[in-house]
């Protein structure tokens, strides 16, 4: 059994060097990445977040609001300015106003439309599922070969993300058939498990996973991510520095930060 592996071997303390990036913050909680890529092999199961690990879904996001206010000549520099990780009605009243707009607010139960806050913002849902059908995600490479290596260890894994939309990002990404478990915006709304940062949910996806948190990794791109995987007792936080910043999310408790996952598979020659 590969969790039954203790990462002692002769053979691999023997070829193992600790990478310089990872030192700084101690190699004594497994951050060790060896010659041949990170052991994997050590934990018992692995728990991802979805968006910005698994799928670069934030270009979606971003072009579903581009599409959705096309006729205000919209531009990256509104994303980031009034909608970049604000709650979806905040993010359409905040660049509305940018343009001196003011809608009614609506209910969350109005259909998709224009007339009102939410309204915009049930529409922009749907032109976001609209483009996952239509078009697709593709994985980040170095996470499809990630789960690649863990399917062929006979690793776990599951997504562990707070977004309502995991299952269509799963579906329109191909892997919905490659997590054992996924407890995702759906699932902590119907067990009433308390949202990232607190670790319930991580916790949740370690106990649907059947793997104990303190052999268990925690794979996460966002702040609270981070810290919900601290909070949790892990064995081991990987943060994936998509823009947070690498110092960040160490303060916030990763122990291992890379720019993408294709860092921890790359065969490593120190000589
Ligand atoms: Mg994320």
């Amino acid at each position: 059994m590969p969790g039954d592996f203790d990462g002692t071997t002769s053979d691999s303390a023997s070829h193992s060097t600790t990478r310089n990036a990872s030192a700084d913050h101690g190699g004594d909680v497994g951050g060790t990445v060896a010659d041949a890529g990170f052991d994997w092999t050590r934990f018992d199961g692995v728990l991802f977040d979805l968006d910005g690990v698994i799928t670069p879904t934030a270009e979606i996001h971003e072009r579903a609001w581009g599409e959705l206010f096309a006729d205000y000549d919209y531009t990256e520099a509104d994303y980031l300015a009034y909608i970049d990780g604000k709650p979806r009605y905040d993010g359409v009243r905040s660049f509305l106003s940018s343009r001196d707009v003011v809608l009614a607010e609506g209910s969350p139960d109005d259909p998709p439309g224009t007339d009102t806050v939410c309204a915009m913002g049930n529409r922009k849902n749907e032109i976001f599922n609209e483009i996952l059908e239509r078009d697709g995600i593709a994985p980040y490479p170095g996470s499809q070969t990630t789960l690649d290596l863990l399917e062929a260890a006979g690793i776990p894994a599951a997504i562990v993300s707070s977004s309502k939309n995991a299952r269509t990002v799963l579906h329109a990404s191909g892997l919905e058939d490659r997590f054992d478990v996924v407890v995702d915006g759906v699932v902590a709304v119907d067990e009433g498990v308390i949202g990232k940062p607190e670790p319930d949910m991580y916790l949740l996806g370690a106990e649907r996973l059947g793997t104990d948190p303190a052999r268990t990794v925690v794979v996460e791109d966002a702040v609270s991510g981070v810290a919900a995987g601290a909070a949790g007792g892990f064995a081991l936080v990987i943060g994936v520095d998509r823009g947070a910043g690498a110092d960040t999310l160490r303060s916030h408790g990763a122990d291992l930060v890379v720019d993408d996952l294709a860092e921890l598979l790359a065969e490593r020659s120190s000589s």
